[in-house]
């Protein structure tokens, strides 16, 4: 085994496990947001008991998998859900960590300036992708967003627009931040035109909910300077399925298929450019 695979191999497990544990806080994001309560202080307790929970309690998916999914003091079940999106953090984390080895090798090179950017970008991009996560499950349970969220999404895409311009031949990271200001706020749009021809509400709430994906697609697209494959991906992925489940039943899952069509998409674009063998060429895969 060669040097690189072996540091491959350590990034995405690294990255893995950083999403697990990353998960195991959103839950407590998740459920502490919408009460209007501080995510930084506080203990966390059991729900039926109110025992403090120790370190050993709260280790992500061993706790729960040791203890048999029952709280160690009073024995009461605890929700697999936690456990669940621990694992889907952890999940998301690896298929960007895989799709992105590009990055991880980068950091070997010494003499390579971009290293630092790149390794920079990578966590930022995983942030963001832990904001989709703590939104689209708040929306799951009270059909709420939180505008804090987007304004997130939105710091970090130009923070990662401005800090790539130093690597990337851009000819201005300022337009590039206008065009993909402009081409975020057409995938919204757009949406909401859909939504007004098929005589389906289109909320403030959505607004705030849809924005960051669509912030998504368009920094990647500025990333790639490939702005129609960011189009037909959100088209896909993002657009279709929210018209689909909109004003139905289902529609508390819309921000999870967002979530799961963001992935996917990422997915899909490492593919493309894999079988069209563009991986080196292009900065980045999707
Ligand atoms: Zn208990």
């Amino acid at each position: 085994m060669d040097i690189f695979t072996v540091i491959t191999i350590f990034f995405v497990v690294v990255t893995t496990m950083f999403g697990v544990v990353i998960g195991s806080f959103l839950n407590v994001v998740i459920y502490r947001i919408p009460e209007g309560r501080t995510i930084v202080k506080g203990h966390s307790m059991c729900m039926s008991c109110g025992h403090n929970l120790g370190a050993l309690d709260l280790v992500p998916i061993f706790s729960w998998l040791f203890l048999g999914g029952k709280c160690r003091y009073c024995k009461a079940p605890v929700a697999s859900r936690y456990i669940k999106i621990e694992s889907f953090t952890g999940l998301v984390f690896l298929l960007y960590a895989l799709t992105h080895t590009h990055y991880q090798i980068n950091i070997l090179d010494p003499y390579n300036f971009p290293r630092l950017v790149f390794f920079i970008s990578y966590c930022i991009v995983l942030l963001m992708y832990a904001a989709l996560v703590s939104s689209m499950m708040i929306y799951y349970d009270k059909q709420k967003a939180y505008y804090g969220f987007t304004v997130f999404s939105a710091s970090c895409a130009v923070v990662l627009t401005i800090l790539t311009s130093f690597v990337a031949d851009y000819p201005s990271a300022i337009l590039y931040l206008l065009v993909s200001c402009s081409v975020s706020l057409i995938i919204v749009g757009v949406l909401a035109l859909f939504c007004k021809i098929c005589r389906k509400k289109y909320t403030s709430t959505d607004f705030w909910l849809d924005l960051p994906y669509a912030i998504f697609y368009a920094y990647f697209g500025a990333l790639l300077i490939q702005y129609d494959y960011a189009v037909i991906a959100a088209v896909v992925f993002l657009i279709i399925p929210r018209l689909f489940l909109k004003g139905t039943k289902l529609e508390k899952y819309s921000a999870i298929v967002s979530t799961c069509g963001l992935v996917l998409a990422n997915v899909a674009g490492f593919v493309i450019n894999l079988l069209t063998d563009n991986l080196f060429c292009n900065i980045l895969s999707f």
